[in-house]
C-alpha cells in the first residue's frame, strides 16, 4: 500500500516538474531578479540630455534586460546570436499579451503614452495587449514605474506576473520616449537587442578597447539555437539596436558600422523600422489572417505606421 502511495507520489511530481509547475528558481518573483542600480546611473538618469537613452543607465543586463545569472550564463555560453525568441515557451500565446500599469506610480499623460506605445505596436502587428484578468490569464506584464530606469524581461517567462519598468520622466524624455517604451515592450515579447546578433561581426565593428570596464556584457550574443532573426538581415535602424557610442570610456564610437547606413542612425528612438516590424509578424503573425491586421508589404512605404 505504502510503496503504491510513493509511486503515485512519484508520477505526480514527473508530471508536475514537466508542466513546470513546480518553483524552480529563486527567482520565481519577479521583483527578486531585479538588480540594484549603481549611484553613477542614479546620478545619470536625473540629468538626461535629448540624445542619451535611459535604458543604457538602468542599471540591469545589457542595461535594461531583467536576467538571473544562470540565464545570462546561458546567454553567453556560444559565440552565435541572433535576436529573437525562437522557443514557443517564451512567446505569448496567439499574440495576446496580457498587461497591467501601476498607475499609482505615473501622471495620467504618462499612463496613456504606455498605453500608446501598445497601440502602436498593435497597428503595425498582430499583437494584442489586452487588459490583464485573472481570471482568464496565467502570464501578464505589470508596467512599474518604482524601479530606477527602464527594464524588461526577454519574453514571457510564464511565472505569473513579470515586470516591464518605465521610470516617469517627461514625455519623450528617458524612458518616457514613446520608442522606448516600444522598445522595452519588443524585449517584453521576446526580441533582444540588435547588436548581439549571430551576424553583427559582419555588420558592426565592436571596439572593445574603448569599452568603459565592467560592460563588455553589453556586447555578448547568445546561442543561435535559442533565439532567430526570423530571416530579416541586420537592422541599423532598429529601435532594438544601441547607439555607436554606447557604453564609450571617452565618448567615441564602440560600435562602427561596417556598411553602408543607408540613411538609418544606429540608437534611434523616434520609429519602428520595417525590419523591426517585419520581425515582429515574422515571429507572431505569418500564421494569422485578419483583414484587421494591417499587411506588412516590404516594398511599400510604412510612413503612416511611422508618425
Ligand atoms: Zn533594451
Amino acid at each position: 500500500m505504502m510503496a503504491k502511495c510513493f509511486f503515485k507520489l512519484f508520477i505526480a511530481l514527473i508530471i508536475c516538474a514537466t508542466i513546470e509547475c513546480l518553483p524552480t528558481s529563486e527567482y520565481e518573483d519577479p521583483r527578486a531578479m531585479i538588480k540594484a542600480n549603481t549611484p553613477e546611473n542614479l546620478e545619470k538618469l536625473k540629468t538626461l540630455g535629448p540624445n542619451d537613452l535611459a535604458e543604457e543607465l538602468s542599471g540591469q543586463y545589457q542595461g535594461d534586460i531583467v536576467m538571473s545569472p544562470e540565464e545570462v550564463a546561458e546567454y553567453e555560453n556560444s559565440r552565435n546570436t541572433k535576436t529573437g525568441l525562437i522557443a514557443t515557451r517564451y512567446s505569448w500565446a496567439g499574440g495576446i499579451v496580457p498587461y497591467r500599469i501601476v498607475e499609482s506610480d505615473f501622471t495620467l499623460d504618462q499612463v496613456s503614452y504606455i498605453h500608446r506605445g501598445a497601440r502602436r505596436m498593435e497597428e503595425v502587428t498582430c499583437l494584442r495587449f489586452v487588459p490583464y484578468d485573472p481570471k482568464v490569464h496565467n502570464d501578464f506584464i505589470t508596467v512599474t514605474g518604482s524601479g530606477s530606469g527602464c527594464f524588461s524581461s526577454v519574453g514571457r517567462r510564464g511565472t505569473g506576473e513579470q515586470i516591464l519598468n518605465l521610470q516617469p520622466n517627461n514625455l519623450e524624455v528617458g524612458c518616457f520616449r514613446l520608442h522606448t517604451i516600444i522598445h522595452e515592450f519588443m524585449h517584453a515579447v521576446g526580441f533582444y537587442h540588435m547588436q548581439s546578433a549571430a551576424e553583427r561581426d559582419e555588420w558592426v565593428e565592436i571596439v572593445w578597447d574603448k569599452i568603459q570596464a565592467g560592460t563588455e556584457g553589453n556586447f555578448a550574443k547568445q546561442s543561435e539555437t535559442v533565439v532567430s532573426n526570423y530571416g530579416v538581415d541586420y537592422d541599423y535602424g532598429s529601435v532594438m539596436h544601441y547607439p555607436s557610442v554606447s557604453f564609450s570610456i571617452d565618448g567615441s564610437p564602440t560600435i562602427i558600422p561596417l556598411k553602408d547606413l543607408n540613411g538609418e542612425t544606429m540608437g534611434q528612438r523616434v520609429r519602428m523600422s520595417e525590419k523591426d516590424i517585419l520581425r515582429l509578424n515574422s515571429a507572431y503573425c505569418s500564421d494569422v489572417v485578419s483583414t484587421e491586421v494591417p499587411i506588412v508589404n516590404p516594398g511599400s512605404s510604412h510612413t503612416a505606421y511611422f508618425t
